[in-house]
């Protein structure tokens, strides 16, 4: 493969030519990985091009009003990737967190792939790989590679695009905002981005039983330590069980410890598929987490990052995070 790294200038390029695509993003999507993905699947059909969306994974529940008039796969194509031009990976970093579905390897050699995305540490494997750390968010990069191309944006797209920028910003909170990022935002309303879909779907739609799951995680399981600057919490499974509550919906969790004023670093740990995964999050850029994720063998942004520890003992877990946060602080 040539691995060619490439900036959106001729990504486009590439793109444009383009005529018939399978696009993919990573496991247990979040907003951006689905409206990156089914952003550019309504784009390229809007624009006379066929494109197909694989999501093997399930959805989080708030986010499924606004796919429902979506087009998508939920397994691996029966005709294979032959099929298409080019297998197109969007908002994953990683090549074993691409969601292939069941069994696929990643990479498959029989496809040539174009890979997008912004984690500055992205070191997926492609043909043509476009990363743009400054970006917001990938549905920023695929805007910005829209308008190069001249490709009309059509509603759906920009509902989509809309919603991948509001949430990896956390709706314009997060320190990844920038004034391009607002540009690019007025651009999609411009394009009857439907703002109150996906307000309500991603800040009006909790459920009353995650709201009970979240006041009880604040009362029993937060912690802060090193004088209010660090607050963690360490989720066992059978606090999950008691509100039959999964992870799935809890994308925004981690926020509920990075709000507290005076924290600097904020850490969930909870287990998935046995193993402990440990999300971090930082508020200061003096204290970056992403080294830290990428020392422990994980990665992600400087400022929002995760890891997957080989041990499934939270105590053990929790306990070798706060010694690491610790040097940090
Ligand atoms: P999360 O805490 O799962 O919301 O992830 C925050 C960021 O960290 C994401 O942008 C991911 O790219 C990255 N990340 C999360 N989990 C892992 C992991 N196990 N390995 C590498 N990167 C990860
Ligand atoms: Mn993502
Ligand atoms: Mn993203």
């Amino acid at each position: 493969m040539l691995n060619r790294k490439m900036d959106t200038v001729y990504a486009s390029d590439v793109l444009r030519q383009l005529d018939n695509v399978l696009i993919v993003t990573h496991v247990r999507p979040d907003g951006d990985a689905l409206g990156a993905a089914l952003g550019l699947g309504a784009l390229m059909r809007g624009n006379l091009r066929r494109a197909q969306v694989l999501l093997p994974d399930p959805l989080p529940e708030k986010y499924l009003p606004l796919v429902r008039n979506a087009d998508f796969l939920t397994e691996f194509p029966a005709g294979g990737l032959t099929q298409y031009d080019a297998l197109i990976v969007l908002d994953c970093a990683r090549n074993d967190r691409v969601a292939m579905g069941s069994g696929t390897d990643y990479p498959p050699q029989d496809i040539s792939i174009l890979n997008i995305d912004h984690h500055g540490d992205n070191n997926v494997q492609a043909e043509w790989s476009c990363v743009v750390p400054d970006a917001a968010a990938t549905s920023a990069i695929l805007v910005r590679i829209a308008a190069l191309i001249g490709w009309k944006m059509t509603p759906q797209a920009a509902t989509f695009f809309y919603l991948g920028i509001m949430t990896d910003t956390g709706a314009f909170r997060f320190s990844n905002t920038s004034p391009d990022t607002h540009r690019l935002v007025a651009s999609l309303l411009e394009n009857n981005a439907d703002h109150d879909q996906v307000i309500q779907a991603v800040y009006f739609s909790k459920s009353r039983n995650q709201q009970l799951f979240e006041a009880d995680m604040v009362q029993n399981y937060s912690k802060v330590d090193f004088d209010g600057r660090y607050a963690w919490a360490a989720l066992p499974d059978e606090f999950f069980r008691k509100y039959g509550f999964s992870m799935r919906d809890g994308e925004m969790l981690i926020e509920l410890l990075r709000e507290l004023s005076g924290v600097k670093i904020a850490v969930l740990l909870y287990l998935a598929g046995g193993q402990v995964k440990v999300s971090l999050r930082s508020k200061d850029p003096a204290c970056p987490v992403g080294p830290l994720a990428r020392k422990l063998g994980g990665g992600g942004h400087e400022m929002a990052a995760g890891v997957t520890l080989k041990t499934s003992d939270l105590n053990s877990a929790a306990a070798m995070l706060r010694e690491e946060v610790g040097k940090l602080l």
